[in-house]
Parts: C-alpha cells; structure tokens; sequence
C-alpha cells in the first residue's frame, strides 16, 4: 500500500495543513521520494517546497490544482511539471483567485442566513495570506464549536445542496488545460471518482478533458475504494490517457490520506512521469526498480 511516488498534495499555501517545508519533511518521513506540491490555484508554496526538497534529496515536481468549470460541472485538473513563472498559468490563477474571494463573500452570507455570523473573517484567519476556501470555512465552523467535524460542517452546511452551497465560476476546462499546457506542463483529470458524476456523465468529462489536450487521469488516489483503481483505469484506457497517482493529502489528522499511503499503478497503465522532465522520467524508474 506504500508508494515512492506521489503526485498530489496540499500545504498551507491552500488548504492543507503544513507549511510548503513541513509538508516535504512529512513526505520524507513517509517515504516518499518524489512529490508534487499541488495547491488549490496558487504556486506560492513552491520555492520554499523546493528548497526544502533540495536538502532533504526528494525530488520535487512543481504542481498545482485548477478549479475549472466543464458547463456547470466543476473538475479538478492537476497541472504537473509546468513553468510557474508562466503568465498563462499566472493568469489563470489569478482569475480563479478572484472567483475565490467572489466566492467566499457568498458563502458568507448564505452562512449568515443560516445562522452563523461573522464567517468571512474567520475563514479569512483560517486561510491566512490565500484566499478563503470551502475548508477555511469547515475549519472555522469546527474551531467555533458549530460542527465538531469538518466533515459535518460539509454535511450540514458546505456540501452540494446544503445551505451555504453557492455556485462556482471557474475559468472553463478548455481555458485550464490550455494554461498548464502553455505553461510546458502535463494536464492530470483529478480523481475522476469524486465528483459524483454518473459513469456516463464521467465518461463524457473525461473525454472533453482529451479533447482539449488533456493527456493524463488519476488511476489511483489516497481515499478508493476497492474498485476504483480499475475503474479510473478503464477511463484512462478509453482515452489513451497517462496514469497518475496522488494522496491528495491535505492535514496530518486524516490518516487514511497520508502522502505516499497508496497502491501501486496498474501493470498495463503508461505512467505520467514519462511525460515530464527526463531527469525527472528516469528518477521516477530508479525509485520504483
Ligand atoms: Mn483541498
Ligand atoms: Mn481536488
Ligand atoms: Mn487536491
């Protein structure tokens, strides 16, 4: 259940809960060898994952998540192995940052009307420098009493039909591909599993991301369940997309999601890594040999 390599994570550049320096000692610990930093629309955490990455000897891939709108469906695609000083992957940031703190106000009110007053600023607090996402605010219901877990402040408030579940307005699938790919980046479909989509509907996401240039899917991620690795297989199988993997992880205090605690690719998937940077291509090989 132990991976070397890990393609998806968070610090508290996003919604994570460790420092970008933390989060690659964490890895470390956890034998990891190769991570990528994936936060929620911001590169910021970077340079200093990177640093930290040089004097621990992990290999870093720079990452990160965009939040992209396929019609109203919102996805998750992971850029990997892009420049970040890039102005397409800057702008794209930055217009998802703006949505992001549009977004909050929103959430704000409708927790307002439920009741709860007073929950920008703490999500505010929650988020510190970046901008105020679902899980500020989960976190900021739990440290307030509200809720006693995030996952029930999703379940009573947050989640989709809940009352402070507010539309998002992304930058598109075909614009979010289109940054990572300008950027001299690899466009990942996040766990393809998780958005509650029908197989049929999922089917359809997964094709318009390949058509757009897409070119890889998470075949394994940090919470299947039993089936879904050749589920996600099938998809990428489809579509003759790359396989990737990632934790997703986020905090240390969900355990069934910690970086590197993940299964191996299946034998017949074409591994995303052959897709990046050689040096990067031929670390991957030396860490799974
Ligand atoms: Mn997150
Ligand atoms: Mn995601
Ligand atoms: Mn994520």
């Amino acid at each position: 259940m132990h991976s070397p390599i890990d393609l998806h994570s968070h610090s508290n550049c996003s919604d994570g809960c460790l420092s970008p320096d933390r989060l690659v000692a964490r890895a470390v610990d956890c034998g990891v060898a190769m991570l990528a930093l994936t936060d929620h629309d911001t590169t910021d955490g970077l340079p200093a994952a990177q640093q930290a990455a040089s004097d621990h000897g992990l290999c870093l891939v720079p990452g990160v998540e965009l939040s992209v709108n396929w019609g109203k469906q919102p996805l998750h695609i992971v850029g990997l192995g892009f420049d970040a000083a890039s102005p397409a992957i800057q702008d794209a940031i930055d217009r998802n940052t703006a949505e992001r703190e549009e977004r909050a106000g929103r959430i704000a009110r409708r927790l307002e009307k439920a009741g709860i007053p007073e929950s920008l600023a703490g999500a505010q607090g929650e988020a510190g420098e970046g901008a105020p996402g679902r899980m500020h605010f989960a976190r900021y219901l739990v440290n307030t009493g509200v809720v006693a877990r995030h996952q029930d402040a999703f379940r009573r408030y947050l989640g989709r039909g809940k009352p402070a579940a507010v539309a998002s307005h992304w930058i598109d699938l075909e614009t979010g591909v289109a940054a990572i790919r300008a950027a001299g980046g690899v466009a990942v479909f996040a766990h393809p599993l998780r958005y509650g989509m029908t197989r049929t509907r999922c089917r359809e996401a997964v094709a318009a991301f390949a058509a757009d240039g897409g070119e890889a899917i998470e075949v394994v991620g940090g919470t299947d369940g039993p089936n879904d690795r050749s589920a996600a297989m099938a998809l990428a199988r489809r579509q003759g997309l790359l396989a990737s993997l990632g934790s997703d992880f986020h905090d240390p205090e969900f355990p069934w999601r910690d970086l590197g605690w993940l299964k191996p690719l299946p034998q017949e998937a074409a591994p995303v890594w052959d897709r990046l940077d050689p040096a990067i291509a031929e670390h991957a090989r030396a860490v799974l040999a």
